[in-house]
């Protein structure tokens, strides 16, 4: 089935802007991109682009689909069923998708949920984003995410664990440099995995062709992971000059994640959220928001990711972190590339997917309106109106994710 959109907008996501352009679809590839007349294939189901903009499908650098944006998920998911909570991260996954959002990294499964999903997504039997995924976060014995991660203490049980992930199909290693917000007397800026631990988990992920990701809040975790090597900070709440430097030096990007720490301030206690995330949430905020902007105006690569299933962080809301990408500073076209072309680049997934340009594989977005003018309408479900996966078009249902519950 070919598919033309014709003449409107289209952010390329690669920093271009067409106007009057037409997008010309062939099996699950972009075939044409062109500005004015163009030649539509006779056979073609035409979609005009009047009052639209085309974007690439975007790509959220981290989600978990096996937390469920529940007050308190990691307790939650742990008490469930594996079958229940196996069951909702495949409706998260189609509500993603459906969100806009054709390309995930799940950084965090649970007892290798995320990476048989995967692979259901991938042979048809569910509908879903394309999926990198880490298979069980990797942390200290007692440490932040360890209700759902595997514990090891030693450069050579951190080895062992990463072996482990990469022999259980992981796309990469998820590590946990620092405390966190949502694990019960953790703190946020500690360190956690030491340097030669992290380096080990490295090591291993780089003999096997794979990357590295860590969360890391507190400045001495974050530089333990730059120095052993990581490929890239996810948070980075507590970033100095010499992190910074780092960064940009060795091209590690920050995945901010703003979603996460909005939705646990904006909801609150009242919301049923345990108090010392809200509690913590509180403390880091004004210094996270302070390191993205530090991040930002030092050159450091900034890509999109959400959080999504931390406590009112939905899936398939992710492009709300567009929104407030653009609130700390981002113009709407930055907050867009970082969500597509950039995304493409820290996923190591850029030759194919990531921007409107011929060659690549058909992951479209149409959205109402011009998205430059309000980086906002991408927040609001509605404004998304047709999603394509490989050249296919992705059926849509706005069912908001608490609406079905
Ligand atoms: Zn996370």
């Amino acid at each position: 089935m070919n598919t033309a959109f014709i003449n409107g907008t289209v952010i390329v996501g690669n920093g271009r802007i067409l106007e009057h352009a037409t997008v010309i679809v062939e099996d699950d590839k972009i075939v044409k991109v062109a500005v004015g007349d163009v030649k539509i294939p006779a056979d073609a189901k035409k979609i005009p682009l009047d009052g639209h903009s085309l974007l690439p499908g975007f790509i959220d650098c981290h989600v978990h689909l096996c937390l469920d944006g529940s007050p308190d998920p990691l307790s939650g998911s742990v008490a469930q069923p594996l079958t229940v909570n196996a069951l909702k991260a495949a409706d998260f996954a189609r509500r993603t998708l459906e969100g806009g959002v054709t390309s995930i990294r799940d950084m965090g499964g649970i007892n290798g949920i995320d990476l048989g999903l995967k692979q259901a997504i991938d042979t048809g039997l569910i509908p879903g984003p394309r999926m990198l995924a880490s298979g069980r976060m990797i942390c200290m014995t007692g440490g932040h995410g360890w209700q759902v991660g595997l514990e090891a203490d030693g450069a050579d049980a951190v080895r062992k664990a990463a072996r482990e992930q990469i022999k259980a199909g992981a796309d990469i290693i998820k590590l946990m440099a620092t405390g966190g917000v949502l694990t019960p007397a953790v703190e946020p800026g500690s360190e956690q995995l030491t340097e030669e631990e992290l380096r080990a988990a490295v090591e291993e992920a780089h003999k096997a062709g794979k990357k590295t990701a860590t969360h890391a809040m507190g400045t001495r975790g974050i530089l333990n992971a730059l120095r052993a090597g990581i490929d890239s900070i996810e948070h980075g709440v507590y970033l100095d000059e010499e992190a910074v430097a780092l960064m940009v030096k060795n091209k590690v990007p920050l995945i901010p994640t703003i979603s996460a720490l909005y939705n646990i301030e904006s909801r609150g206690v009242e919301a049923g959220i345990p108090a010392y995330a809200v509690e913590k949430t509180l403390r880091v905020k004004p210094f996270h928001l302070a390191s993205v902007r530090m991040a930002r105006e030092a050159g450091v690569t900034v890509a999109m990711g959400t959080d999504a299933g931390t406590p009112f962080n939905m899936h398939g809301e992710n492009l709300g972190e567009i929104k407030l990408l653009v609130q700390s500073g981002f113009s709407p076209a930055q907050a867009i590339e970082a969500g597509t072309g950039i995304a493409a680049r820290v996923l190591g997934v850029e030759k194919t997917l990531g921007s409107v340009e011929e060659g690549k594989l058909a992951d479209l977005v149409m959205v109402t309106g011009n998205p430059l003018d309000d980086a906002g309408i991408l927040a609001e479900r509605q404004a998304i109106v047709l999603v394509m996966k490989g050249g296919k078009q992705v059926k849509v249902n706005h069912q908001p994710q608490g609406g079905e519950q």
